[in-house]
């Protein structure tokens, strides 16, 4: 037994799924995976996990793994060696460079990537080739809940911890399902309110599982979520229940938002957005009665065309209130993917440098002429969903995508591949061969988090180590390493032997991790930036000051977008989301058998009353049809859903099935994220049963 003991080895990793950040050993022998080990030291979730994180690792040893560069030879893909691949890259995106100038060619970096190669993503982005053409799929998610918390408080990030959220007095969720998308986070919210008194509102257009629990749960209608936080907001201020010396102390701008507010009225909010106004009286005392407030939200507040002022309107609304600085206090955008935040950190953004210096200070990117030994270019570069636009109108022309399925996860995936289809050049880095692959001139074979070294940074701004399990698998290299040897081959001179010196240039050029380091982080630790050079983190933003230069926050206007309305042949509104056991586009969790056999299809919510009026039942095929394509689905009738609101789950393998076929090219106005919960759509039966 002491034989068989001393070949197991015991790892300590990160999960790769959602924004958690939950961190433990994991058990393998050879490249067998035992079993996925939670400890107590784990500073997210101690001895928790969830079914992904514990059982969701196969797919590191699918056979369908890239192993082998590919280079595309009219329609097939022939394989190659690393030399030919790299030197191919290398070479077009020179030449196009030469030819059509830096901004021809755009880089999208990946949330699935460590930091560390998404600061080298930018950096060969900006620093090799010259343009801030660089992005991210925070871009399909948070962008608009940064650009709201950057506007009013500052940061880009949650304000506190998970410890936070557990110790608030009231928890509210506006557009989130955090039971299946953060579970762990979500079992903390659960614990707090069975046991210590936390209140739990939750508002969603379905009755998810948070809302089953929940103290009050309101339904409004789609895309109103602005009007109703605005309505609280104006009551709480009418009542005389604002925050006075935390306003006068602390914010700007209280009298001209308070005006803005003025028809905000509970009679318009209650026509609007269908909630009663006694729901709303009742939440204003809520809020008003609890010492601390936290408020959660996601993809559903954000994936709208007015995504980035409902974020700034639940921002505002903490503000006036006083929620923000003290434990239990703030806002919390539940990051979707394990490093979306740190893909946006790191600076892989068109207008943002590591640490959220703006590109277009001078100053900052003197610092960095200074360290990289080059020329920066001074204007926000093109973000992804401008990229796939510029392509169409052959702006730019090549294109150099990491560990991401954009033909797929970004809206109206037709038009997306359309696009593709027109480009020069594209080089797809991924661990298989995704749909996105299909449309590559070059495909390059990467490795997950199990087989290299790096760090994540969860939804709390928490940054933790990772550690290499098992060796690349066949040719497959860590996507850091293949970064290098691109940006070597196109004149650059990096020398990095380890993920450990990337951070260590990081931690030099940016201010918000001066502290950061590899030894810090050993074991179990973790570091929440803003890092002092000490080394000491921030779990909680804004006790002293909010991140302005005279510390003081701001108080927004804003005003409603009303959602998009695609006409009314499509009759039925379509929201989507994700469930617990599968993740996102599906190229992970349906190469995990155990997940998929448990959960082989996605499905369509359909109401009880919508199921009685058209006759279906729970398993009848439906054809849904929006103005930019199709699907085929099964449903299944509950009561989660209301009239006529349809809920598909948007984790689906297979390419009739996925969601983005219907989602269209609109986005928000200040982010460019696409509105991806605002669909229309008519449904057709094909089969009843
Ligand atoms: Fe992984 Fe998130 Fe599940 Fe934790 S809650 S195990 S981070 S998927």
């Amino acid at each position: 037994a002491a034989m068989r003991q001393s070949r197991i080895k015991r790892t300590k990793t990160v999960c790769t799924y959602c924004g958690v950040g939950c961190s433990f050993e994991i058990w393998t022998k050879g490249r067998h995976i035992l079993k996925v080990e939670p400890h107590a030291e784990a500073p997210v979730n101690g001895i928790s996990t969830c079914v992904k994180g514990k059982f969701g690792w196969d797919f590191v040893n699918s056979e369908e793994r890239l192993t082998k560069p590919l280079i595309r030879k009219g329609d097939k893909f022939v394989e190659a060696t690393w030399d030919e691949a790299l030197s191919l890259v290398a070479r077009k995106l020179t030449e196009m460079k030469e030819q059509h100038g830096p901004d021809s060619i755009g880089y999208i970096s990946s949330s699935k990537c460590s930091n560390e190669e998404n600061y080298l993503m930018q950096k060969l982005a900006r620093a090799v080739t010259g343009t801030n053409n660089v992005d991210n799929c925070s871009r399909y998610c948070q962008s608009p809940a940064t650009s709201g918390l950057m506007r009013t408080v500052g940061y880009g990030g949650d304000s506190g911890t998970v410890h936070d959220i557990a110790a608030a007095d009231l928890v509210l969720i506006v557009g989130a399902n955090a039971a299946e998308s953060h579970p762990v986070l979500a079992t903390r919210i659960k614990r707090a309110h069975k046991l210590y008194g936390q209140k739990l509102v939750v508002a969603d257009l379905r009755k998810n599982e948070m809302a089953e629990r929940a103290d009050l749960f309101l339904h409004p209608e789609q895309g109103t979520d602005l009007i109703w936080l605005s309505a609280v907001t104006k009551y709480i201020i009418d009542q005389g229940w604002e925050d006075k010396q935390f306003l006068c102390d602390r914010v700007n701008g209280f009298d001209e938002y308070a005006e803005s507010l003025s028809k905000f009225t509970l009679d318009y909010a209650a026509e609007k957005t269908g909630i009663s106004k006694d729901d709303l009286i009742k939440l204003a005392e809520m809020i008003h009665v609890a010492n601390s407030v936290c408020i959660l939200w996601a993809m559903g507040v954000t994936q709208h065309l007015g995504g980035t002022d409902t974020s700034t309107a639940i921002s505002n609304l903490l503000l006036v209130t006083g929620n923000y600085g003290r434990t239990g206090t703030g806002a919390y955008p539940l990051r979707g993917h394990n490093n979306v935040q740190g893909a946006c950190d790191f600076g892989s953004m068109p207008a943002w440098m590591p640490g959220y210096e703006a590109v277009q200070d001078e100053k900052v990117r003197a610092k960095y002429e200074r360290a990289w030994g080059v020329k920066l270019p001074k204007e926000p570069g093109l973000n992804n969903h401008q990229m796939v636009e510029a392509i169409q109108d052959g702006k730019l022309k090549a294109l150099y995508l990491m560990g991401e399925d954009m033909a797929i996860v970004d809206s109206n995936s037709n038009h997306v591949q359309a696009a593709f289809e027109q480009l020069e050049f594209f080089v797809v880095q991924d661990i298989f061969f995704s749909k996105t692959a299909q449309y590559a001139d070059v495909v390059l074979p990467a490795s997950p988090s199990l087989e290299k070294d790096g760090t994540f940074t969860n939804t709390e701004r928490r940054i933790q180590r990772f550690h290499k399990v098992f060796e690349p698998l066949g040719d497959s290299k860590p996507d850091w390493l293949i970064l290098q040897e691109v940006a070597n081959r196109m004149g650059a001179d990096w020398n990095y032997c380890d993920p450990g010196e990337i951070m260590a240039e990081v931690a030099r050029l940016a201010p918000i991790f001066a502290g950061v380091s590899y030894e810090r982080l050993e074991g179990w630790n973790s570091q929440l930036w803003p890092v002092a050079p000490d080394g000491s983190s921030t779990p909680l933003l804004y006790v002293d000051r909010f991140g302005f230069p005279d510390g003081k926050a701001k108080l927004v206007k804003v005003d409603w977008t009303p959602p998009y309305d695609a006409g009314k042949e499509f009759d039925l509104h379509l929201n989507n989301g994700r469930l617990l056991e599968h993740f996102h586009e599906g190229n992970l969790t349906y190469r995990v058998d155990g997940i998929t056999h448990k959960v082989p299809n996605p499905w369509l919510e359909v109401s009880p009353e919508l199921a009685a009026e058209r006759g279906l039942q729970s398993g009848s095929l439906v054809r849904l049809t929006s103005p930019y394509g199709e699907v085929e689905v099964r449903t299944l009738v509950t009561d989660r859903v209301q009239g006529n609101e349809l809920y598909l789950t948007m984790n689906s393998f297979e390419d009739k099935k996925m969601v983005n076929r219907l989602t269209s090219s609109y986005h928000d106005k200040t982010t460019h994220t696409p509105n991806y919960k605002e669909m229309g759509v008519k449904m057709e039966i094909l089969e009843s049963e």
